[in-house]
């Protein structure tokens, strides 16, 4: 049974490009019937913070990565990490390292100097037992390191994204499983955990490449099979370089405050860096979870286009039902101070097309919520204009309110008065909405109650 899982370290809010891990493990358990679990990497005390698990939860279910299994913590699990250091302390595959800072920067520096690669050299692996004890009996403290088998030669794997890679074992040295202070590294307590936890497959960023084999060999050490491995490339921002602040939100939550719907945010994200099929980029859940396939994950580096999400977002909108994308507008009008009334659903399929997010509509369509609406520089210059107004809402009051009848009553008032409809129209529009564009003006116009138009004619006459 397929087990896959998203292992985020509690440093930050859930990144864009986390999300994406996340997801593409979400979408392969999923699509194979098998299990999602999520483990919090906790145990580096100084940069992870409880708050940010509780966000990066909170940003999981927002973009609907549900869960099956955890979340797991990596700080309640150190009597697990204890066990197997023992374990490989006792057989000799793993040894206590006394070195201190200064005696590795001078032995690094040597290294340096003499034009050689900067390794640990295995120093502590020699001390003899008495040695040890002696060290021991002192109370220095003391790191375990992995004892890399000499002989191990070339270290590989076939990567689900990359293919088969592939490194000499002679270009790793005696890596740290245990810091001085008893936590484990990254790499010890990941492939622990990935192994007692079942996971069968790790589909994470390429940033992480450098550390398969190390992890590989803690698998041979700990007498392991290992999962099979996934590398999936970076995300870029538009000028191709690595996606970050500079480049705009990068936080889900920013997303999710911004107006843009989970739905929409998870299927953009699901095709960053992969592709199914060139000519599609709208696609629901299910779609994506049948179509997910790691062979179709990119060899480069995806680029995060936000108009492509903009218009992804705009395209879930419009197959929401619009009582349902109402309800999803609601937090955004109450934000402002606004109230959703059941006739804004009229505005929904108008004002549609010209949203790229939940905030749009608030910020687009203010004149629905208040009179006290904001006017757009062109509207302002076309008020200027004071054309005539007197009259019309009687005329307008004496017929159906539909948009039919709507335009014929300005056409024929604007002739009346000698105006080209041309002219008058974005005047009217202008009284009303305060905006110089927006939906056909007689649509608009029976869309919103007959007495609200009638009443902002009558005021500005
Ligand atoms: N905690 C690691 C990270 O956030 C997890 C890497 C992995 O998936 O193995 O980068």
């Amino acid at each position: 049974m397929i087990k896959t899982r998203f292992a985020p370290s509690p440093t930050g809010f859930l990144h864009v490009g986390g999300a994406r891990t996340a997801l593409f493990n979400y979408l392969f358990a999923r699509k194979f019937g098998g299990t999602f679990l999520l483990r919090i990497e906790d145990t580096d005390p100084e940069r992870s913070k409880p708050e940010y698990s509780e966000q990066i939860l909170i940003s999981m279910k927002w973009l609907g990565l549900d869960w099956d299994e955890g979340p797991y913590h990596q700080s309640q699990r150190m009597d697990i990490y204890k066990s197997y250091t023992e374990q490989l302390l006792k057989e000799g595959k793993a040894y206590r390292c006394f070195c201190t800072q200064e005696e590795l920067e001078e032995m690094r520096e040597q290294q340096r100097k003499a034009g050689l690669p900067t390794r640990y050299d295995g120093r502590c692996s020699r001390l003899t037992q008495e040695e040890i004890k002696e060290k021991l009996d002192k109370g220095m403290p003391y790191a375990i390191r992995l004892k890399v088998p000499q002989d191990r030669g070339i270290i590989a794997w076939d990567d689900m994204v990359k293919g088969h890679i592939e490194i000499n074992s002679s270009e790793l040295d005696d890596f740290i499983l245990v810091r001085s202070d008893g936590t484990p590294t990254y790499n010890f307590a990941v492939v622990i955990d990935d192994y007692t936890m079942g996971v069968t497959h790790v589909l994470r960023g390429e940033d992480h490449i450098p550390n398969t084999p190390k992890q590989i060999l803690i698998y041979e050490a700990l007498g392991w099979e290992t999962p099979v491995f996934g590398h999936v490339p970076m995300i870029l921002g538009k000028d191709k370089t690595k996606l970050s602040k500079r480049h705009g939100a990068v936080g889900v939550e920013a997303y999710r405050d911004e107006g843009y719907l989970p739905e929409a945010l998870f299927n953009f994200l699901a095709l960053l860096g992969a592709s199914y099929d060139p000519d599609r980029e709208v696609y629901t859940k299910q779609e994506l979870i049948d179509l997910f396939d790691p062979k179709k994950i990119g060899l480069h580096a995806a680029v995060f286009d936000p108009d492509k999400l903009n218009y992804i977002n705009r395209e879930h909108m419009k197959m929401l039902p619009p009582e349902e994308l109402l309800e999803r507008i609601k937090p955004f009008a109450e934000a402002k101070g606004f109230k959703v009334e059941p006739f804004h659903i009229k505005l929904i399929p108008l004002l549609v097309d010209r949203m790229h997010t939940l905030k749009d509509f608030v910020e687009m369509a203010d004149y629905i919520f208040t009179d006290d609406f904001s006017i757009d520089e062109k509207a302002q210059t076309i008020l200027e204009k004071n054309m005539p107004l007197d009259g019309l809402s009687d005329e307008l009051k004496a017929q159906p309110w539909d948009a039919e009848h709507i335009e014929q009553v300005l056409r024929a008032y604007a002739q009346d008065k000698g105006i080209k409809p041309r002219d008058y129209f974005p005047f009217v529009r202008a009284v009303i909405s305060g905006k110089s564009v927006g939906p056909s003006l007689f649509h608009l116009m029976e869309a919103m109650p007959q007495e609200m138009v009638l009443r902002r004619l009558t005021a500005r006459n």
